[in-house]
């Protein structure tokens, strides 16, 4: 059985030691991050597990057509950080979505 699962987006992965963020995008640009591969916690030196990986789809849309309102400039998209700590475990677990 595996030990303690934590997670997040890339930038903010909560270390399963310490549960504090660590930013993973250079060593994912260096190609180093995939499942199976160990990484070392930024704050605890203790070491982690990639259990699993998940691509996130982030979606702009703006509301279209003259009732828009007087802004001209679009808002920012919604950014993986914004991730709550359940929404991530629900991803990473995978638990189903409670549907009608
Ligand atoms: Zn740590």
């Amino acid at each position: 059985m595996a030990g303690k699962t934590t997670g997040g987006p890339i930038d903010a992965v909560k270390c399963p030691s310490c549960g504090r963020p660590n930013d993973f995008r250079d060593i994912h640009a260096q190609q180093l991050l995939d499942t199976g591969h160990t990484l070392k916690c930024d704050h605890c030196r203790r070491i982690m597990k990639v259990t699993a990986m998940r691509v996130i789809h982030l979606v702009q849309v703006a509301v279209d057509g003259a009732t828009a309102p007087n802004r001209t400039r679009l808002p920012p998209p919604r950014q993986a950080t914004t991730l709550g700590p359940a929404a991530t475990q629900r991803l990473l677990h995978g638990t189903p979505r409670r549907r009608r």
